[in-house]
């Protein structure tokens, strides 16, 4: 029988799929894009390798024991990757979320088990009530708590260097020479990138994507929609050291990106992902036609439908006008 005993055995080795509509308008000397699916990995997201990879080495180092806590504050997708290898492994998840997150995500870690502490978003960090405060004092009131801490845990950024950038490294025969992803906590970046320019001894080029206004292309953190990308702080787990360029790209740049990954390549991803591939054309257009560009694309679009694949909502952020090519008003007829 051909069976996995444990979901976790199915985290990483996700596959690289070629972009072929979207490259289209980049003519007949266009490069190869390959974008590598991170909504293949159980949990549905690229978190769910930093979520193994954190537990495993809280076990060793014996800062998580058995029958222990998950307290982290997250709403996203290190929760459900924490809350999947927590079930499995037998441990209590308490995450602790603004109360800005949805209810559709809220149940999702509910689902998996985890408790959900909500916090309001309008009080001060340094208030009693904060999403912050609240975190750090259950971590320290509940007894065998660890938390994992994604922003300053270095196992976060070894866990590409491990496993995303050597799967990359093998998939292509070492043929890349350009990679693209988003930053967030810029573990995925800071790994994969080390890894990379480690194995082709500098020659693979390392291109973060980054929502215009966050720290990492200048700006000071103002507000955008996009998710799991960009910052207002500078977190340990990105290594400044690692990018050749950094590439920022607007909210409504990444959402209609999004909606053609849908629709013409039939890749149902999350917003992040637009935003990478959009980087990733821009750096296709100053490529030769042999280079090989890959392009990390960390979620699924499911969790977004209310949002990015929703017209009303897209329209009211004036990203979508009714009249628009992107329109889908007239599809009904
Ligand atoms: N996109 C999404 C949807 C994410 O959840 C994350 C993780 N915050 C990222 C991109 C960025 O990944 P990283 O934290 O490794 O920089």
């Amino acid at each position: 029988m051909r069976v996995h005993d444990s979901l976790i055995d199915m985290v990483g080795n996700t596959p690289l799929v070629r972009l072929k509509k979207i490259t289209e308008a980049l003519g007949p000397n266009a490069p190869t894009i390959l974008a590598k699916i991170e909504y293949f990995n159980p949990g549905g997201s690229v978190k769910d390798r930093i979520a193994l990879r954190m537990v495993e080495a809280a076990e060793k180092s014996g800062a998580l024991k058995p029958g222990g806590t998950i307290v982290e504050p997250t709403s996203g997708n290190t929760g459900i990757g924490l809350a999947m290898i927590a079930q499995e492994k037998g441990y209590r998840c308490v995450f602790v979320c603004p109360d800005k997150v949805g209810p559709d995500k809220l149940s999702v870690l509910r689902a998996y088990g985890a408790e959900v502490v909500v916090c309001p978003t309008t009080v001060a960090p340094e208030h009693p009530e904060s999403y912050y405060s609240v975190s750090d004092r259950l971590a320290s009131e509940i007894s065998g708590a660890w938390k994992p801490n994604q922003y300053e845990n270095m196992n976060n950024p070894e866990s590409h260097y491990h496993d995303t950038g050597p799967e990359i490294w093998e998939q292509t025969d070492g043929r890349l020479t350009h990679f693209v992803a988003g930053i967030g906590t810029g573990g995925t970046i800071s790994g994969t990138g080390r890894y990379l320019k480690e194995a082709s001894e500098g020659r693979v080029k390392i291109v973060g994507a980054d929502p215009e206004g966050s720290v990492y292309s200048g700006g000071s953190g103002r507000p955008y929609l996009v998710e799991g990308v960009g910052e207002d702080i500078w977190p340990g787990t990105y290594d400044t050291s690692v990018c050749d360029d950094i590439i920022a790209v607007s909210d409504k740049e990444s959402f209609l990106m999004t909606r053609r990954l849908a629709k013409e390549e039939a890749l149902l991803v999350g917003g992040s992902c637009g935003l990478a591939v959009e980087a990733a054309l821009r750096v296709a257009k100053d490529a030769d036609p042999d280079d090989v560009i890959v392009v990390l694309l960390p979620d699924g679009g499911r969790g977004y439908l209310g949002k990015i694949f929703n017209d009303e909502w897209m329209a009211d952020y004036g990203f979508l006008s009714a009249h628009t090519e992107e329109s889908t008003a007239g599809d009904v007829l």
